[in-house]
């Protein structure tokens, strides 16, 4: 496939004398291939995800040679600062001296084995340690590789376990409105994104989604707890009515990233979880994109005081290094499952479950957490994000500035469906990688964002916001 003429043109800054070039320290870029030959080459040997690829004529993909701390630098050397962590998988930055030392003590031990039959070091303190953070309440890890296939594992789980203690019936799901939770068919047939799952309607098995506690939706003068409670309401019915056919309650606490960085007030996880407990359901917080510190405390359900029953983790769980993905269950649903017959097990694995790289990567993660006080550290970050950010609601067409920890949003009034491609040229232009979801603009930046870089990331979004509009 070649592209026309006019594609790589597009690409923010040309190739000759970038004005901010920069070389780091460890000599990047190494210019192997120019920006223009890897667009070109990308186009016609790459399937870009979650893309039109015909989208690209216009828009083209960035090439990215190197990464240091909360940037990215391209082939000429020009510099983006990361405001969405490389989508919301980077905790501690890139090319992070830590985790790339514990990558590389891992790899000159053992990089793989397989789970089934064996075991090693690395996932056995791994397991051990994400359930301390747990207080011990969830255990028994069950690990796989993306977020998708970990929703797939506890949806599994959940039906799978009452089948085994004898309520066959309960099969079906209930999901939060706007609710995402990945793209295999499993996770998909709970993700309620219309654009995502139309064309994949066929395949998909119907669960029954609920209201949103976006609280957005309140009505005037209605606080946001107040307005958790009356979207509890509609929950607590459904599960009322259909407990005897209802497995589980999929829920991403705090924040529903993918619809638009919809937030809600913890009191909603603590309605949920009293009516799951009411009517024999169970309470999957899907922690995907809201754990390891994202949204404040290390996970994300902790602020409201209660314990799901399942959780899945992916993305900063190594730090943005590795893909893997892990589900955390409680020990009644283990022992439900532990029996003299295979069938009652969980037979359920992947090729690279429980990779030891990965986990090395992991627990290099948990390390840095310890000794780098990074909560209490993100909380004054956070504070300076959201000052910062004030200004931007001096513009007409910004409204709800929103934050949660370490993730910070508004919504821009327009009709312009382009928005968010627009805008995020416009931000490449300034030097910052953003990409606004619809017309939610946010910043979910690496933990090591210094002020400088927030004081960056500010002035860039309100520039890019002022020539996407103009
Ligand atoms: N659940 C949530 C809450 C997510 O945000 C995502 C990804 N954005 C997923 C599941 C799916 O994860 P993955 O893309 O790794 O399959």
């Amino acid at each position: 496939m070649t592209m026309p003429a006019n594609t790589t043109d597009k690409l923010p800054r040309n190739d000759e004398a970038p004005a901010n070039r920069v070389t780091s320290s460890k000599g990047i870029p190494k210019k192997t291939m120019s920006n223009r030959e890897m667009v070109e080459r990308t186009l016609a040997a790459v399937w870009h995800p979650c893309t039109q690829m015909k989208s690209h004529e216009t828009f083209p993909p960035l090439p990215i040679v190197g990464g240091e701390g909360a940037w990215l630098i391209d082939a000429d050397g020009h510099r983006y600062l990361d405001g969405i962590s490389s989508w919301w998988v980077n905790l501690f930055g890139h090319c992070n001296p830590k985790i790339n030392s514990a990558l590389h003590e891992q790899i000159e031990r053992l990089e793989h084995v397989i789970l089934a039959g064996f075991t090693h070091e690395p996932v056995i303190a791994l397991s051990e340690r994400l359930s301390a953070l747990t207080n011990h309440e969830l255990g028994h890890c069950f690990y796989a590789s993306d977020g998708s296939s970990a929703v797939e594992i506890a949806l599994k789980m959940s039906m799978h376990y009452w089948r085994n203690i004898g309520q066959p019936n309960k099969t079906r799901f209930a999901t939060i409105s706007g609710g995402y939770h990945g793209e295999t068919v499993g996770a998909l047939s709970v993700s309620d994104v219309a654009l995502f799952r139309d064309a994949y309607a066929p395949l998909l098995r119907e669960s029954i989604a609920v209201k949103s506690p976006d609280w957005r939706d309140a009505s005037e003068g209605e606080s946001a707890a107040d307005y958790a409670v009356r979207a509890a309401h509609d929950l607590e019915q459904l599960l009322e009515t259909q407990m005897a056919e209802i497995a589980a309650v999929i829920v991403e606490p705090l924040v529903q990233c993918a619809n638009r960085m919809a937030m809600h007030d913890p009191e909603y996880l603590r309605r949920v979880r009293v009516a799951c407990d009411r009517h024999g359901v169970h309470l999957i917080a899907d922690e995907i994109a809201v754990g390891f510190g994202r949204t404040g405390t290390f996970f994300a359900h902790q602020a409201a005081g209660v314990i799901p029953d399942l959780m899945t983790l992916s993305k900063g769980i190594t730090g943005g290094y590795m893909p893997l993905s892990v589900v955390l269950c409680r020990d009644q649903i283990f022992q439900a499952f532990y029996a003299d017959e295979i069938s009652r097990g969980f037979l359920h694995s992947h090729s690279y479950t429980g990779n030891a790289l990965a986990c090395s990567a992991a627990l290099a993660v948990l390390d840095i957490f310890e000794s780098d006080d990074v909560l209490s550290t993100n909380r004054a970050r956070a504070r300076n994000i959201l000052a910062a950010s004030q200004p931007l609601q001096d513009h007409l067409r910004v409204h709800n500035l929103r934050q949660t920890g370490m993730i910070t949003a508004f919504d821009v009034q327009t009709d312009d469906p382009l928005f968010s491609r627009r805008y995020h040229f416009a931000a490449l232009e300034e030097g910052l990688m953003l990409r606004p979801i619809g017309n939610t603009v946010y910043f979910m930046p690496p933990y090591v964002i210094t002020d400088t870089d927030i004081e960056h990331m500010i002035s860039g979004a309100r520039r890019a916001l002022l020539s996407t509009l103009a």
